[in-house]
Formats: structure tokens, C-alpha cells, sequence
């Protein structure tokens, strides 16, 4: 099982860590579909406060822009609310309504939900690149002995996972 001390999450509009449960949010945009349906997109995750304290996070959407942009209502919840059980349960709701981008949910569910994922989905590619592990599975889909094998191979090249994860961030982010 991966170490409790590697917890923490990347916040998708800072790029900064989100340490805890309690400093996460989720996030998304509401806008109204062709036929009068609801549709969600641009499900993130970010950091609920600014580290000094303020109500509402620089890292949220702005939800002034985004309704100027294209009548998007900004909506989220605390990260708190999609852990454990009862997290793994509305995730299964909003899967089941529907409304929300599939992949977005299921991405959201496994970096909260599967321990050990979030630090190293950025690195699975690499690691399988070079033959390190087989996702028995599927792409995207690990299991705990992968992420694992994951870890001890980011740690065996001597690099913190976390280290070899902002490296294979700023890499996507150049291309
Ligand atoms: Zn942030």
C-alpha cells in the first residue's frame, strides 16, 4: 500500500499541490444544452483557499468570465464530499445522471479515490514506455501492485515520484 505521506493532489490550475482533504475542491461549468438539457463540463480539481486564507481561491473559475464567455454557471463542492464511501457513491450519481463528461468522473474517481494513483498516473506512460510495468488491466486502470511497482522504480532511480511527476508534467505542458 502506498504511503500515506504521499498524499496530496495537483491542483489543475495552479499546478501547486493540494495537501490536504480540506484544502480541495471540485469544480465545474454548467451550461444550458441545445434541447434545454443540462450540461456539465471542465470537471478539475483545485485548491479551495488561497494558502494566506481568502474566501474564494484564485484558482477557482471565475465565474464572471466564464458566464460573459458562454452563460457557463460555475458549481463545485468540497473535495471532502467525493472520498470514502459516500465519495464513491456520488461519483456513481453523477455517472448515472449522466450529465457530466464520463471520462471527467471516472479520472476524478480514481485520483480519489484509488490510493497511490494521483502520484503516479503522470508516470505510467514512461514506466511502460520502458517496460517497467504491463497494466494487466488496461491504460489508465492500475492496480495496486503496479502503483507499487511504480513507486519503487521512481524510487530507484533515485527521484522522489514527486520530482519525476513535475517533470513529466512541464514535459506534456512543452508539447
Ligand atoms: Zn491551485
Amino acid at each position: 500500500m502506498p504511503s500515506r505521506s504521499m498524499a496530496g493532489w495537483r491542483c489543475s490550475a495552479c499546478g501547486g499541490l493540494i495537501t490536504s482533504v480540506d484544502d480541495g475542491w471540485v469544480e465545474w461549468l454548467a451550461t444550458e444544452g441545445a434541447h434545454g438539457d443540462t450540461v456539465l463540463k471542465g470537471v478539475r480539481l483545485v485548491h479551495r483557499t488561497r494558502p494566506g486564507g481568502s474566501r474564494q481561491s484564485a484558482c477557482h473559475y471565475d465565474f464572471r468570465n466564464e458566464f460573459r464567455k458562454n452563460r457557463s454557471i460555475v458549481e463545485g463542492l468540497p473535495l471532502a464530499r467525493f472520498v470514502g464511501p459516500d465519495g464513491l457513491m456520488l461519483l456513481l450519481f453523477f455517472l448515472a445522471l449522466g450529465e457530466m463528461p464520463k471520462d471527467d468522473v471516472l479520472e476524478l474517481a480514481k485520483r480519489v479515490q484509488i490510493p497511490g494513483y494521483e502520484q503516479t498516473r503522470e508516470l505510467f506512460q514512461e514506466a511502460r514506455d520502458k517496460g517497467v510495468v504491463a497494466p494487466a488491466i488496461g491504460e489508465r486502470y492500475y492496480l495496486q501492485s503496479e502503483i507499487e511497482a511504480l513507486f519503487r522504480w521512481a524510487g530507484h532511480k533515485g527521484k522522489p515520484v514527486r520530482a519525476a511527476q513535475d517533470r513529466a508534467l512541464k514535459q506534456k505542458r512543452a508539447h
